[in-house]
């Protein structure tokens, strides 16, 4: 029997452990597993502080595909994953997710909802008259087109669902070592075991890494002000989405607490009156400037997921007040970008 080492025993890394381990019954090949994780409470797991949220609204098959899937699967995982008597429940529920488009964008939602249709995906295509009649407090105003999930969307307990795969999956044989790993011992480029604390190497014929995922400043954007490059931790973000001594350039970080697209709206809105401002000002830049010796520097998100933390050295920092701030308030942000003067101060205008 291979075997393989699991770095990381979250949702993804779990759920392997457990697709490794069933039987197929159709004597398919059998692996022995053992998961290397070094936090068994999984604080900072994302599976664990997860929104997990599951919806059949995509625009690619493959995305649909893989979303019908994985309702099916969480739809019948009490009996799927359940161990003796132990049936878990993961709370599902599907109310689904509505979808509003402008008139501008209802071309694309009627060819999204089209490919789900030919997907069998359970939604519904609603005029304004009919979003309203389902839902008499939504405000239909500039709204074209509404696509509501009948069934199949919605969400879930996420440190249920992992805690249902890890039992399962310790049901069926898979070790779990309360570890950290450290690295791998390599043969060319072919990896023979992991490494973890104190030294012992665990010994693999395949090694998965599913220790989570990691964040890209900018997507990996070098970038430069005058043939000088810009290290971002040394900068600071101005209203989470500009960076000081930085002109010209504005970036979109959403909510973690909320939809991440209500965030880029009013980013969005805010560059639309940024850009206003300037042609009626005659400006060709816009640069935030930090210089109040008074302002002090913290992390940019105050976010314990893991993923977060193990990135947040690479991004820009945050200030110690406002307008240096990434908040989290959706209201607070209609105020302050939608509405708010640009000429605050901090943001400099100039044509050079
Ligand atoms: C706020 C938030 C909202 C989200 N909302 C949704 C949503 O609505 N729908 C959706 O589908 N997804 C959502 N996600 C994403 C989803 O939760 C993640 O994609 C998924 O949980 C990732 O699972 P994972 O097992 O890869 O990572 P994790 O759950 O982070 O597990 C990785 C594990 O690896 C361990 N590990 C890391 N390094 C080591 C090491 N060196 N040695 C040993 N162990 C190690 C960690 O301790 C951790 O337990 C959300 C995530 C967050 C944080």
């Amino acid at each position: 029997m291979r075997r393989v080492v699991i770095v990381g025993g979250g949702a993804i890394g779990s759920a392997i452990a457990y697709f490794l381990t069933r039987d197929p019954g159709n004597g398919e090949e059998r692996f022995e597993v053992t998961v290397v994780e070094r936090d068994f409470s999984y604080r900072q797991a994302s599976s664990a502080l997860s929104a997990s949220s599951i919806r059949q609204q995509f625009s690619t098959a493959i995305n649909i595909r893989m979303s019908l899937y994985g309702i099916d699967f969480l739809r019948n995982l009490g009996e799927t994953l359940r161990v003796g008597d132990e049936v878990p429940d993961i709370g599902l529920v599907e109310p689904g997710y509505l979808y509003l488009a402008s008139q501008a964008g209802a071309g694309v939602l009627r060819e999204n909802h089209a490919l789900q249709k030919a997907h069998a995906v359970d939604v519904a295509l609603l005029t304004p008259d009919e979003l309203k009649a389902r839902f008499p407090w939504i405000s239909t105003e500039g709204v074209e087109l509404a696509s509501l999930g009948l069934s199949g969307e919605g969400w879930y307990d996420g440190y249920s669902l992992l805690q249902a795969f890890r039992r399962k999956a310790v049901s069926q044989g898979v070790r779990y070592v309360q570890t950290h790993a450290t690295g791998l011992r390599l043969d060319g480029r072919r990896a023979t075991g992991v490494q973890i604390d104190g030294g012992e190497t665990l010994d693999a014929d395949v090694v998965v890494t599913a220790t989570g995922l990691n964040l890209l400043a900018l997507g990996g954007i070098e970038l430069s002000v005058d043939g000088v490059a810009v290290s971002l931790p040394e900068r600071l973000a101005y209203k989470g989405m500009m960076l000081s001594r930085v002109p010209n350039l504005v970036f979109t970080i959403g909510y973690t607490n909320a939809s991440w697209t209500l965030k880029a709206d009013l980013v969005a809105e805010y560059v639309c009156r940024l850009l206003e401002h300037m042609e009626r000002g005659g400006y060709r830049q816009c640069m935030p400037v930090d210089d109040d010796p008074t302002l002090e520097s913290r992390p940019l998100l105050d976010f314990a997921a893991g993923y977060v933390q193990r990135s947040l050295h690479l991004f820009p920092r945050g200030g110690s007040r406002a307008p240096w701030r990434l908040g989290m308030s959706y209201p607070q942000d209609v105020v302050t970008l939608r509405h708010r003067a640009l000429e605050d101060g901090a943001l400099r205008f100039s044509a050079p």
